[in-house]
């Protein structure tokens, strides 16, 4: 089938019948290729742009979780079969890595399921005042307030296993517990075999577990956590940015925060972690 063209419009021997000659036509073209050399400078700066933001720190409003990650961009909801629940939330690429984990792991007929993950402040402040105010008891099913009138004892004895609302490391959305609160689990059966999967593959994903056994190496800090893991890429940036930014002073409103300077929390909490996670 032939078809008719219509070239009328063009008109070879005649170059004024060319629209790209006509004057406005011209400073179209000009504007063309102007925005194209800006697109083209925009993406040779790209990088430069990208190492300025990666370079910046950290808020302490979010070093704290005061932010809620339902709304944060940078989140994501974790969907089944990776957690036991709906309504948690990580940064969306510590959830891509533990994906492709959980993947891998499933390959070796070990079921990974994240039992927490996000907290806010307000989460945070909530578990440790209904331990402070003896709502809740501690693990060695005391109550604080009365087994432990000494605020400063009470506070140690709450950050065994529990961070001061401000400190803990799943304000971030790095952070991870594994399946089951309680270290006996990961000592036999499908506990063990998790446990042992993790300790040799997890590095790959970028997993690292922060709350190892304590030791000369380990001195202070929280009690050993075999189900707490730690998204690597973005928690030690901010590992290190709480070296250099973080102080005791950025700790306040609950009830217990006067403790945080005699207790040290930056420096034996915080930064208390297994060494091969900074
Ligand atoms: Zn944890």
């Amino acid at each position: 089938m032939i078809r008719n063209y219509n070239f009328s419009t063009y008109d070879p021997d005649n170059f004024s019948s060319y629209s790209l000659f006509k004057p406005d036509s011209i400073l179209k073209v000009y504007r063309i290729v102007s925005v194209l050399f800006l697109y083209l400078f925009l993406d040779v700066l790209t990088p430069f742009n990208t190492s300025i933001l990666s370079a910046q720190t950290t808020p302490t409003s979010f070093i704290s979780g005061k932010f809620d990650p339902a709304i944060h961009p940078d989140f994501v909801e974790i969907i089944k079969p990776h957690a036991e629940k709906v309504g948690m939330y990580l940064q969306k690429d510590a959830y891509q890595a533990f994906i492709e984990m959980y993947k891998e792991a499933k390959k070796s007929g070990v079921n990974l399921k994240i039992i927490s993950a996000t907290r806010t402040f307000e989460d945070q402040k909530r578990i440790w005042e209904n331990k402070w105010n003896g709502k809740v008891n501690l693990s060695n099913g005391k109550k604080a307030d009365q087994a432990y009138p000494n605020p400063k004892e009470r506070a140690q004895k709450i950050l065994e296993y529990s961070s001061m609302p401000g400190t803990s490391r799943h304000h971030w959305g790095t952070d991870i517990d594994l399946n089951a609160l309680n270290n006996t689990w990961f000592e036999s059966g499908e506990g063990a075999k998790l446990y042992q999967w993790m300790l040799i593959n997890a590095s790959k994903f970028g997993f690292c577990r922060p709350y190892t056994s304590k030791d000369s190496v380990r001195p202070h800090g929280y009690n050993e956590e075999k189900w707490h893991w730690s998204y690597m890429p973005i928690a030690g940036k901010i590992t290190s940015e709480i070296k250099l930014n973080f102080s005791e002073s950025d700790i306040a409103d609950f009830d217990g925060c006067e403790q945080a300077i005699p207790l040290q929390i930056v420096d034996h909490y915080m930064l208390g972690i297994n060494q091969s996670c900074f």
